[in-house]
């Protein structure tokens, strides 16, 4: 077997993403030692129950202790506190990176508590589920997706390098990027769409014509993937539009022209419109297939059985 990346990953949070990163780790024997920490006792508890990294500690500053590379994986509006909390004791030529949905935020609440001895590369798995949780994760979730990387300026080229290997190694494709480009990228391919999503659910919610048993049960046609989006995590995604406000807030605009325009459309009998419109989104939608970023399988690959 070839030899770790790092002799020692510390894992600062324990939900979907450290424990799939567990995991991923283990499964391509990329670092001797896997230390882990969550806020509370019951989290703790369940991750020392299913065997989530090699040592779990009662608190963060054990957790980091030695570690060569540590990864905050704590929603985006913690990981300010976290990294001040673990300043004082991080091993000198350590790395630190983060696994935050929003780059720009995330830079300017970490970076000022590190000590200038450390490596401080931000990260962004483009991987996840609507679960969360010590219990939520696998090995597989990383495969074929992309990982950014927002190195900052003067980031040593080496430790980039080998966080670069981590991901790979956990079947990630890796890509760099600005954290100002990241935000817009993101706002408009993930915030936005979740935010629609939220709102779309929130609807139907509303629509007292339309009671509660006939939206689940009719709910085939779209509404269902809506709600499995709508299922993510509040206190995460909370944090992304509070920390992504800008980009986010740009994108919505530019969706409520869209859905204007749209809604006259519909209003006019415009067809071409609505038919030229659909042509474009689908091709989209073939882009992302052939980038192997989706299933083209009907029903994306439900099967028969879904209900
Ligand atoms: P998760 O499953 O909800 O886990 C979050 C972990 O952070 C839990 O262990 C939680 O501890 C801990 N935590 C929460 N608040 C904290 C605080 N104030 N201080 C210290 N620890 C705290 O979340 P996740 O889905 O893994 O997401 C983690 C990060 O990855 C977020 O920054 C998110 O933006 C990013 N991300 C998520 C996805 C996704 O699809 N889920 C994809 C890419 C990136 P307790 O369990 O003890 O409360």
């Amino acid at each position: 077997m070839s030899r770790p990346i790092y002799d020692r990953v510390a894992l600062i949070g324990l939900g979907l993403i450290a424990s799939s990163m567990f995991w991923a780790m283990k499964r391509g024997g990329l670092a001797a030692e896997v230390t882990g920490y969550a806020r509370s006792a019951q989290t703790r508890d369940t991750a020392r129950r299913i065997g989530l990294c090699d040592r779990v500690c009662d608190s963060v500053v054990e957790a980091v202790q030695d570690a060569d590379l540590v990864v905050l994986c704590v929603p985006v509006g913690a990981m300010g506190q976290v990294a001040q909390d673990i300043a004082p004791v991080l091993k000198p030529g350590a790395t630190v990176t983060d696994v935050g949905s929003v780059k720009r935020a995330v830079i300017e609440a970490v970076a000022p508590h590190l000590p200038e001895n450390v490596e401080f590369i931000p990260g962004h798995p483009l991987a996840g589920t609507e679960h969360s949780g010590p219990e939520s994760g696998f090995a597989e979730l990383y495969d074929n997706r992309f990982c950014l990387l927002v190195p900052t300026e003067g980031s040593d080229p080496e430790a980039v390098l080998r966080l670069r290997r981590l991901w790979e190694g956990m079947g990630a494709n890796v890509e760099e990027m600005d954290a100002d480009h990241h935000d817009l990228v993101l706002a408009v391919t993930s915030h936005a769409p979740h935010l629609i999503a939220y709102t779309m659910v929130g609807v139907a919610d509303d629509l007292r014509r339309v009671t509660d048993s006939e939206v689940i049960k009719y709910s085939a046609a779209g509404f269902r993937d809506f709600t499995r989006i709508a299922a993510s995590d509040p206190t995460m995604w909370r944090d992304v539009f509070l920390n992504n406000k800008d980009a986010t807030l740009e994108i919505l605009g530019r969706f409520t022209e869209e859905l204007f325009a749209l809604q006259r459309a519909i209003r006019t009998g415009d067809g071409d419109h609505l038919f030229d419109y659909f042509t474009h989104t689908r091709a989209i939608r073939r882009g992302i297939i052939e980038a192997g970023q989706d299933t083209d399988a009907p029903d994306f690959g439900r099967g028969a059985k879904a209900p």
